[in-house]
């Protein structure tokens, strides 16, 4: 990208002269932008709320998106078994079920889950109101997932889309590439223990499907905050293969192992005592070598849950809405592209979402 050079195609100035126009003008009268988040009126409820609300609507389990407290929570089923695994009494005073397809007629509003393709139970909100309909993506993704049901895209009059890797720069290898550095370096060092970094809803039981897929059926070693949420995957018949918990005691045996921790245990003492070992971490954001190298990553495994560039525009084609709204990642580019092709398209700040799972 070239940089200070003004012209009529840099998308960050394109956007500020549009920035006179609020960008809410896209949404229909009866959905509204408010400080906890997305508020649909006519039924009384909010979609993915920064704060515990009367009526809540979630399109999936990482702790940005599904807050604790709730009073009415809304949700699919491995959603809201999420929710209770890890918040229990407080994950609402009443969870609602809604398997995806089916639809729910809230005061006039019919809202249904579709399948977002980002981690198990993950959903877009299709909401449709006085002949408007209107899709919430949520954090989605385009590629195959074993953990998962396939992102389906829904034509509508308005996408609000997230883009949490919206620049051009950003396009995901295969997923292939990371499994195979992963099992390359175990074969080349089995001497060291693999640590590897792995949000523990949705990465780490994906990471480990991919390597069951590629053909490693050797126990795989988990840190205790992992545990949960991989028997729960389990339970909702994600195949993971054999795992075991790796206590305290059992570090010094890890040599050529490889043991899957949450991201923040590859800094703090956990991560003492085994033997030589390989700091690998597993996200979308290692394609940047900075962020990698901030974290003391010796080995950066690019596994991405959110859509890359290229599926980001292939997804704003493919649901073929006149309006788009993006959200929560970088807004701009992509709010420009979808100028390019002739589609009405403004950033919406909506604020609390994290990066990357939570
Ligand atoms: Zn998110
Ligand atoms: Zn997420």
């Amino acid at each position: 990208m070239e940089a200070n050079r003004p012209d009529r195609d840099d998308p960050l100035q394109v956007t500020a002269d549009r920035r006179q126009e609020p960008p809410t003008r896209l949404l229909p009268t009866w959905l509204k932008l408010t400080g906890q988040g997305l508020w649909c009126e006519p039924g009384g409820f909010f979609v993915d709320p920064g704060r515990a609300v009367a009526r809540a609507v979630i399109t999936h389990g990482h702790a940005d998106h599904a807050r604790a407290g709730h009073d009415h929570v809304l949700a699919t089923p491995e959603t809201v078994a999420i929710m209770q695994a890890r918040y229990g009494d407080r994950a609402g005073r009443t969870l609602e079920a809604l398997p995806c397809d089916q639809i729910r007629r809230i005061d006039g509003v019919s809202v249904r889950f579709v399948p977002a393709g980002h981690i198990l139970g993950s959903a877009q909100v299709v909401l449709e109101h006085a002949g408007t309909r209107v899709v919430v993506s949520g954090d989605f993704k385009r590629r195959a997932d074993p953990t998962c049901d396939p992102f389906e895209p829904v034509p509508c009059d308005l996408f609000i889309t997230e883009a949490t890797f919206g620049l051009p720069v950003f396009r995901h290898p295969p997923d292939a590439v990371a499994v195979d550095r992963l099992l390359t370096s175990l074969n080349t060092f089995p001497d060291r223990a693999h640590l590897v970094g792995a949000y523990a809803l949705g990465k780490a039981q994906r990471l480990i499907a991919l390597l069951r897929q590629a053909g490693c059926d050797r126990t795989i070693w988990l840190h205790g905050a992992l545990v949960r949420l991989c028997d729960l995957y389990r339970d909702r018949g994600v195949p993971l293969g054999d795992l075991a918990l790796c206590s305290g005691g059992r570090r010094k045996d890890m040599a050529g192992e490889i043991v899957l921790c949450p991201p923040s245990a590859l800094a703090d003492r956990w991560s003492r005592g085994f033997p030589d070992p390989v700091i690998a971490m597993a996200s979308g954001w290692m394609q940047v070598r900075q962020r990698a190298r901030q974290r003391g990553v010796e080995l950066p495994l690019v596994i991405s849950d959110h859509a890359d560039w290229d599926q980001l525009t292939e997804t704003i084609r493919d649901v073929g809405a006149p309006r788009v709204l993006v959200t929560h990642g970088q807004e701009d580019a992509l709010v420009h592209w979808a100028r390019g092709i002739g589609v009405e398209a403004d950033a919406l700040s909506l604020t609390g979402y994290a990066d990357e799972g939570e």
